[in-house]
């Protein structure tokens, strides 16, 4: 008879069980399919190194079991699963030549019935019970086949035994191969003896290892309790050790005289004390604080403006005006290190690049560089710290900050100075004041550290979104630098330079694996941003990386982004174009605005119902706002028959002035113009031209003063499509400043008086 073979690793099947096996090497799976496919029937039998991966015929016992496959399932991966039936002994005559293969020629070998006697009955009952005892020593049971053995049959119950049991391969092949059941039952008894003898060993060895640990364990806890006890008592192990490692770095911080003096007080203190007292932990958190600020680290300064120059220039698209402060101003530290200037203030929307500039001027003097937020600090006690009597008392944050710079003379930035609030516990902008004022700075005091700390060689730079909000103290003590925000082509440049670089490289990409070419950073710029920085435009770009590193893992190449297909990946444009009226309406006029996200238009409607003279202001108004509503109106008032107005007004009709909620201007007069434009417009018929915006305050007399934010609201008004702009008179130097590109987009009229505003921006006749 010729069967296909499979070989089994540290396994048997025994006759009579059924038994579940995985198969996965390649031959195996040839014979298991051979089997599969002929009559079910297949030889298991084991190598004799279960660690052999390529199995000779020599490498298998001679002795195996015919079995029949009851089941064959393929797994997800590939290999198999085999239910199979031991049905007989077999002895291995020879194996036939087939390469991939075993197939093997067998001889059914039969068993040697034991005789029927007492003896082999005693037996078996004594493997019963042996195995039983096995059992209760707590082996685990490979499968279920506890205990299904039928005691009428020695020679399967010696089987069924010996496939339970933990044994070495070779044992259970010996009982395998043992066909003479007498033998065979001898045999099971004498593993099974063994291994329970084995079992018994083992349970009483690790008894023992459990009792030794449980006693070095109980010794343990004893030994740390007596420590507490001994530390509760002050009799502490080695206190002067601790101290004298204390005094080694007080010696290494390189403190100042009196700092020394007072750390070393501090340490002598905690000599003294219980090692675990909550006092002990206070003065060794202090301790940590003193010796790891930077009391004499110092950087050198590089003192280069060419070099220093070339690093703004190279962080910092455009700015020129900004850049050539800054130059300025380190020009003249330079000269005069000890020169007690102002301080910088970069005043500026979010994302005009105000931080990374103060990181530059870091780089470029060869300096450390920290940042705080001072957003929504309203306690004095987080600039200047707590006292060392609070639990858990820190620093503040400037001394914080100066633990973290780990120099002495760090760039130091100071942000949202104009978000700082004022409440009872003390005005942190007064503590702010000694930080940055020279003449004290190099004596602050904090209320944690008690030493007077040097910051006079800290350069402070501090940024603001509005100047205005800054505390007036403050802002006398700064020169401020504004950054109004960017024109579309400036974002483009930006984006093209420095944000697309460098979020490709954050992103682990090379340039290579993401295409936009200028058009489609002007879709991004236009089509997904509306802001007078680049924050959101970076994070846009840093989704189209995202969108690019996904194609480089699928292995699909380079991401190509053109304007038509940007939607596919930043989803529909969110901004389509400005929102500009087309055409020229009655009763509306435009409002140029700022607030501390940069400049934006507001449309202000008016309309005119029969009434009794009243005047009803709807919508986001605030106080300063409905006092410039009223002069527009007393000045439209008083002007009612130039304009051609006719008589019902004031008294027989209600004026209604409504400022949408979507705006959100800052309470400002500024929009006093363009509230009497509409006025007029609405009362007079006259339409108001759609192209043109204004800015500007109103007195009562119809005269325009100047506003603020000139340059955020210009620029606006030229990313919004504008075509005439116009501001008071007093407003023209601001013009100058404006990049040239704005300037030239724009029709600027320059007015002193209503009368001119409405000639420019009301159309001749009525409307019909
Ligand atoms: P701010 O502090 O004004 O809110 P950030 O300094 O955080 O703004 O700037 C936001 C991001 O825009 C930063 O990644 C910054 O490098 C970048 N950025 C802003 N302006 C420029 C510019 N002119 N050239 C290059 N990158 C810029």
């Amino acid at each position: 008879m010729q069967y296909p073979l499979l070989p089994l690793r540290g396994v048997l099947v025994f006759p009579g069980l059924v038994v579940p096996l995985e198969v996965g090497r390649e031959r195996s799976v040839q014979a298991l399919e051979r089997g599969w496919a002929g009559d079910h029937r297949i030889i298991f039998a084991s190598q004799r190194d279960p660690h052999e991966d390529e199995p000779g015929s020599a490498d298998i016992f001679g002795v195996g079991v015919l079995c029949e496959l009851k089941q064959v399932v393929k797994l997800p991966d590939g290999t198999f699963k085999a239910v199979v039936y031991g049905e007989q002994r077999v002895r291995i005559l020879g194996y036939a030549d087939e390469a991939d293969l075993f197939l093997c020629d067998v001889e059914p070998l039969d068993d040697e019935a034991a005789p029927d006697s007492e003896e082999t009955a005693a037996s078996v009952l004594s493997i019963v019970h042996l195995y039983e005892q096995y059992l209760k020593l707590g082996r685990r049971l490979p499968g279920d086949a506890s205990l299904s053995i039928s005691t009428d049959e020695p020679g399967k119950l010696c089987d069924a035994v010996a496939a339970n049991l933990e044994i070495p391969i070779g044992e259970r092949q010996e009982v395998l191969e043992t066909l003479n059941v007498a033998e065979r039952l001898d045999l099971v008894h004498r593993i099974l003896t063994r291994q329970i003898d084995l079992l018994e060993l083992e349970r009483k060895i690790h008894a023992r290892v459990r009792g030794q640990m449980e006693k070095s364990q109980k010794e343990y806890y004893l030994r740390e309790q007596i420590k507490a006890i001994q530390q509760e008592l002050g009799e502490k192990d080695d206190p002067a050790t601790e101290a004298e490692d204390w005094r080694a770095r007080v010696e290494a911080a390189g403190l100042p005289e009196e700092a020394h003096e007072k750390a070393m007080r501090e340490v002598e203190r905690l000599e003294h004390m219980p090692q675990m007292s909550a006092e002990a932990v206070v003065v060794r958190t202090y301790l940590e604080w003193l010796t790891n600020l930077p009391w004499s680290v110092e950087t050198d300064d590089v003192l280069d403006l060419d070099a220093a120059k070339r690093i703004l220039d190279e962080d910092h698209y455009g700015l020129t005006r900004v850049k050539e402060r800054i130059l300025d101003y380190l020009a003249v530290r330079a000269l005069q290190p000890t020169l007690k200037g102002p301080i910088l203030c970069l005043v500026g929307p979010p994302g005009v690049g105000k931080t990374s500039l103060g990181r530059s001027v870091a780089r470029a003097l060869g300096r450390n560089f920290v940042r705080i937020s001072l957003g929504g600090v309203r306690d004095e006690a987080e600039v200047r710290g707590h006292r060392r009597t609070y639990v858990g008392a820190l620093p503040g944050r400037v001394i914080q900050g100066m633990r973290q710079a780990g120099s002495r003379n760090p760039v130091f930035l100071l942000d949202e100075v104009d978000k700082m609030a004022q409440d009872f516990r003390g005005d942190p902008a007064a503590a702010l004041l000694e930080v940055l004022d020279p003449a004290q700075n190099d004596k602050f005091s904090d209320h944690y550290i008690e030493l007077p700390f040097d910051l006079s060689h800290v350069l402070f730079i501090t940024t603001a979104n509005l100047a205005q909000h800054i505390p007036q103290p403050l802002l006398d003590r700064m020169e401020t630098i504004s950054l109004p925000g960017y024109t579309e082509e400036e974002k483009v440049q930006i984006a093209k330079r420095h944000l697309l670089p460098r979020q490709i490289e954050e992103h682990g990409l090379a340039a290579r694996d993401l295409e936009l070419g200028r058009g489609t950073l002007e879709s991004v710029v236009r089509g997904y941003t509306r802001e007078a920085g680049v924050r959101n435009l970076e994070r846009e770009i840093a989704a189209l990386c995202r969108k690019a590193a996904r194609r480089k893992i699928a292995g699909q190449g380079t991401l190509h982004v053109t304007p038509r297909t940007i939607e596919r990946q930043l989803g529909p444009r969110r901004f389509l174009g400005h929102d500009l009226r087309k055409s020229d309406e009655v009763g509306v006029a435009t409002a140029l605005y700022w607030s501390e996200v940069g400049g934006d238009a507001m449309p202000i409607e008016v309309s005119v119902t029969p009434g009794k003279g009243n005047l009803i202001l709807t919508g986001k108004l605030g106080e300063v706002m409905r006092e410039s509503a009223q002069a527009g109106y007393t000045y439209v008032r008083s002007r009612r028959e130039a304009l051609g107005i006719g008589e019902e007004f004031p008294d027989q009709v209600d004026v209604h002035i409504h400022v949408p909620e979507g705006a959100t201007p800052k309470e400002g007069p500024s929009a006093g113009i363009t509230m009497a434009t509409a006025l007029a417009s609405a009362l007079s018929r006259r339409p108001v031209r759609a192209d043109v915006a204004m800015t500007g305050e109103i007195t009562l007399r119809g005269k325009v003063l100047p506003i603020g934010g000139l340059k955020e609201k210009a620029l606006a008004a030229h990313r919004l499509g504008v075509r005439t702009l116009i501001v008071p008179r007093a407003n023209q130097p601001d013009i100058e400043e404006l990049p040239a590109k704005v300037r030239h987009a724009l029709h600027f009229v320059l007015v002193e008086g209503m009368d001119e505003v409405l000639s420019t921006a009301l159309r001749p006749g009525p409307a019909h």
